[in-house]
């Protein structure tokens, strides 16, 4: 089959390499019929996240056809569109059995490596490092997904493979960031980052009831996607204070809940010790973690910072003092994503929202190492790619 392969720093290639096949009773294959870039896998992309060996295949947002089942799995069949969440849960370990689908304890093989840094592992992950399991990527013509009794859900025919895609992460994604601001009427939340998560946070923040949401980023085709949600947007590049621009937007309030959708590209920063180039991590944590600390002193008193946004390690200067003082709460982590597949599917089918609006660029798998540099540049307002892995022939 072909698949997208990580070569090294900015380098990415389209390889035939073997198909999957089953190894465990409880596995599927899935012939893929879309798949999506997501943000983070730029921070593969950009060398940032350790752990990674050429020859990796890349992607954690697909979705399918079953054509192949091992004898453990009972409630699929062959043929079944389904969409697969990029997290890889047990479904019977103690956390899976509370709905923390993302800290499955089953499910990464190399959970030694992220407990030296952690002091626990999280689940595995598609397509995402050997730290989280080394499971192949779904940016490919096939993929072995493990555990296909509990992750795939399946996809009514009505719907079309753009409208269901994005349950694989980033609609789950922006819906927990906005469901963990618990957020009541009158309520305004403030975004910063209006990538493809951003986008469904502010979105969601609406379904959950926000009166007010404040969307901030500083690429125009950004905002003006948040604005057309009815977002209030504001571009950072044109304030001289952001925390007292969101005040004044708030009548010396501040926003009820901040949602750091932009996280930062130090994933190598939780390796110092383990890898060589903490030198380089530490100068990006220095920058990066400034989302972090504007939220926590743009939130109001009493309010809740939440961080879809991916971080790895040792944050410095973060204002935990005014958070105390402010009593905020903060609330972050891995999104459990099969807690929200039947309920936003439920969503998708009522109208309520078509997840589709995000998509800017359409392209075939072999484009995949141009829709990286794309996507990663911004170029074209690149906000959001869906690559076909079957389509030969747009890259003629
Ligand atoms: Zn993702
Ligand atoms: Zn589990």
């Amino acid at each position: 089959m072909k698949a997208l392969c990580w070569q090294g720093k900015n380098n990415v290639r389209v390889e035939t390499v073997d198909d999957p096949q089953i190894l465990n009773p409880r596995d599927a294959i899935v012939r893929i019929t879309r798949t999506a870039i997501c943000g983070s896998d730029l921070h593969l992309y950009d060398g940032y996240i350790p752990t990674m060996e050429p020859g990796d295949i890349l992607g954690h947002e697909f979705m399918g056809e079953v054509v192949e089942i091992g004898n453990g799995v009972e409630n699929l069949k062959l043929g079944d569109r389904v969409v697969v969440p990029f997290t890889i849960a047990c479904g019977r370990c103690y956390f899976c059995q509370q709905q923390l689908w993302s800290l499955c304890d089953n499910s990464n093989p190399n959970a030694w490596l992220a407990e030296k840094m952690y002091g626990f592992s999280g689940s595995g992950l598609f397509g995402y490092s050997h730290m989280l399991g080394g499971y192949a990527g779904g940016q490919a013509q096939y993929a072995r997904v493990p555990f296909a009794d509990v992750g795939p859900v399946k996809i009514p025919s009505d719907l079309s493979d753009e409208q269901v895609l994005f349950l694989s992460d980033i609609f789950p994604t922006g819906y927990m960031a906005a469901e963990n601001c618990n957020i009541h009427p009158g309520h305004v939340i403030a975004i910063w980052g209006c990538g493809p998560v951003g986008q469904f946070a502010i979105r969601s923040a609406f379904l959950l009831g926000a009166a007010r949401v404040i969307a901030i980023d500083r690429f125009p085709e950004r905002l003006n996607m948040a604005r057309e949600a009815n977002a209030e947007i504001l571009n950072y590049d044109e304030v001289d204070d952001l925390v007292e621009q969101l005040k004044w937007m708030t009548g010396g309030r501040g926003p009820d809940a901040c949602i750091d959708a932009v996280g930062m590209e130090a994933h190598s920063k939780g390796a110092i010790g383990l890898y060589d180039n903490a030198k380089q991590s530490m100068k990006l944590s220095f920058d990066r973690p400034n989302v972090l600390r504007q939220a926590i002193q743009a939130c109001r008193k009493g309010g809740t910072v939440s961080v879809p946004g991916v971080y790895g390690g040792f944050l410095d200067k973060i204002p935990f003092g005014a958070g105390f003082g402010k009593g905020l709460s903060l609330r972050m982590g891995q999104t459990h994503v099969h807690r929200y597949l039947q309920p936003l599917l439920g969503r998708i089918q009522n109208g309520e929202i078509d997840p589709a609006f995000v998509i800017t660029h359409r392209m075939s798998l072999d484009e995949a190492p141009d829709a990286y540099r794309t996507f990663r540049d911004k170029k074209q307002h690149c906000i959001k790619v869906v690559l076909d892995p079957w389509d030969e022939v747009a890259a003629a």
